[in-house]
């Protein structure tokens, strides 16, 4: 039988380690992060501490600010691998295809694990890790998903203007890629993908006037999967609208939220533009279309 003394150590170890386990689920405030986790003043609440990467793993499981920002990437991902694969043309375009896939899937993932894990307790240098994490996916699909696009609009046009937008296009991805790992700040950050979206404007343009390629029923998409991308991205850089109501959208609509949401429909965008020209790809006859 237990003496009553070890018993007492026994209820008292257990109600202290559920204070802890308790503690550690305590949100804290703006003012308590260190300070590479303070990059929006507007956000008061809502902080989880640090945490090891049970903890973080954990954290999926209750709310807290950076809830929406997990979820709203998480289920992309688990949507697009269980409906776009059987959806490609994999005989006839498998290079675009797989170019396809990996772009629309990509930047959920480095974000997923960016919103994650950023908390976790290894201290700053591992959270400019998944930071570049976040920006490696976003490239991904900037470069690698775009590279359907480029060849729709310029298939039927000389090999040699078709190989320069490819050529150039590549080029400056991979500028924009160097750019994306060495930015330190978020305006940096933004503008490492300028190059290769001039480039897509200029294939806009070339498909507007119908002297490109393409599916000319995925033009609308293809307009809405820059333009709703650069409106989120502006709402995130101007931390619109906790700016305005500081300390009341913490866990729910606040900048980051909408960029999430508006991003994810411009890739859906950029999904239902590159399966029609895919799909106008497989069956075009070059020298009947120009
Ligand atoms: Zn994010």
């Amino acid at each position: 039988m237990p003496d009553i003394k070890s018993t007492m150590e026994g209820r008292l170890d257990n109600g202290e380690s559920k204070l802890h386990h308790r503690k550690d689920l305590d949100l804290l405030h703006w003012k308590d992060m260190p300070k590479h986790l303070q990059f929006n003043p507007y956000i008061f609440t809502g902080y989880r501490p640090l945490l090891t990467f049970w903890g973080c793993l954990n954290s999926l499981f209750y709310l807290h600010n950076e809830t929406i920002n997990i979820l709203t990437h998480a289920i992309p991902i688990v949507y697009i691998l269980a409906t776009v694969p059987p959806l490609m043309p994999w005989t006839q375009l498998w290079y675009l295809s797989w170019c396809h896939v990996l772009g629309i899937v990509s930047p959920w993932v480095g974000s997923f694990l960016y919103h994650l894990f950023m908390n976790i307790e290894r201290g700053e240098k591992i959270y400019y890790r998944l930071l570049q994490l976040d920006m490696l996916g976003i490239w991904i699909n900037q470069s690698f998903g775009a590279i359907p696009m480029v060849t729709a609009t310029t298939y039927c046009l000389p090999g040699v203007i078709k190989w320069i937008f490819l050529i150039a296009y590549c080029l400056l991805s991979v500028w924009g890629f160097y750019k994306a790992m060495t930015a330190w700040s978020p305006w940096e950050r933004r503008l490492c993908f300028l190059l290769p979206f001039t480039v897509r404007v200029i294939l806009c343009l070339i498909r507007y006037f119908s002297i490109g390629g393409g599916d000319p029923g995925a033009f609308t998409h293809v307009i809405l999967q820059d333009l709703v991308s650069v409106i989120g991205a502006a709402i995130g850089a101007m931390h619109i609208p906790e700016k305005w109501f500081p300390g009341t959208v913490d866990m729910y609509l606040n900048s980051h939220n909408i960029m999430h949401v508006l991003v994810v429909a411009a890739v859906y965008s950029m999904h239902v533009a590159t399966m029609r020209d895919l799909q106008w790809m497989t069956r075009v006859n070059c020298s009947a279309a120009l």
